[in-house]
């Protein structure tokens, strides 16, 4: 059983996937989760399934594209929640093709998502967390932002400048205590890979590269990432833990 002390955290892209599997295993630890997703029904749904399991939660449809929106949210949140101890820049999307098909829109779009809204959130969240001099942010990157993928030129860029950005900011927060690190996974079967693990050529394909031979779970991320926002975790920063079976050793 991990530590965590009644504190609380934000988790983006919670409503589904991966989000959803890392609000409710902080939830299991006496965290309380404030539930961040674009639909009200997803994260609403996340949230009433901590609270029905005996957990605290909050469910906040946020579309965090939206600088302006976060900003509202953030500081609506900062009224109600004395302290947001634990931030999970989670929520992402992909929008795939080679370079000379890509447009602009399916480039902004996913920076915007994926990468921008991790500078605005953690600048709202981030500040009031350095003053109370205790904090934990995970920013969730993934293998392609470390080794490249063809087709997810806009993807691969997002999640490589999260990786910079946790790195940096590892270093801006370290004297106040707080962490920043990053969880980077393979292939987890989520609604974003259905398509290519419900296609048996595709994924004998992916398969091949993976040294562990399956698909990783939600949990699988949720369970690094739960670790990363415990007290046990105090002396690591600025890291980047690969959860992909194997594959970008
Ligand atoms: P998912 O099943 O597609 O779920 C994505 C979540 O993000 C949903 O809850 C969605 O909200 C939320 N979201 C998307 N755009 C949003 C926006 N503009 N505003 C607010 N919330 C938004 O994805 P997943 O597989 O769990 O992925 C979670 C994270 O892990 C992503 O950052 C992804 O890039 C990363 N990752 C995943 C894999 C993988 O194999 N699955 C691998 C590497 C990295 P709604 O529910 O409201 O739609």
């Amino acid at each position: 059983m991990l530590t965590f002390n009644n504190r609380t955290a934000l988790v983006t892209g919670a409503g589904r996937g991966i989000g959803k599997a890392i609000a409710e295993t902080l939830a299991k630890h006496g965290v309380t989760v404030i539930c961040v997703s674009k639909s009200a029904d997803s994260c609403g749904a996340t949230a009433a399934a901590i609270v029905a399991a005996g957990g605290k939660a909050k469910a906040l449809a946020v579309d965090v594209a939206d600088g302006a929106a976060i900003a509202q949210a953030a500081e609506a949140l900062l009224k109600e929640f004395p302290a947001i101890d634990i931030l999970v820049n989670n929520a992402g999307i992909t929008r795939d093709g080679l370079l000379f098909r890509m447009s602009e829109a399916d480039w902004s779009d996913v920076l915007a998502t994926n990468l921008t809204s991790c500078f605005h959130w953690t600048k709202l969240i981030g500040r009031p967390m350095t003053r109370a001099r205790w904090g934990r942010i995970v920013n969730i990157a993934s293998v392609s932002g470390i080794m490249g993928n063809a087709g997810q030129a806009n993807y691969s860029a997002a999640k490589a400048g999260m990786i910079g950005l946790t790195k940096t900011l590892a270093r801006e927060f370290a004297g106040r205590s707080v962490t920043v690190n990053a969880v980077a996974p393979g292939f987890i079967k989520t609604d974003m890979t259905t398509e290519f693990v419900n296609n048996p050529e595709a994924s004998a394909k992916i398969l091949e590269v993976v040294p562990l031979k399956r698909f990783g779970e939600a949990a699988d991320i949720a369970n690094m990432t739960a670790y990363l926002c415990s007290e046990e975790a105090s002396y690591i920063t600025g890291q980047v833990f690969t959860v992909d079976g194997g594959m970008a050793m």
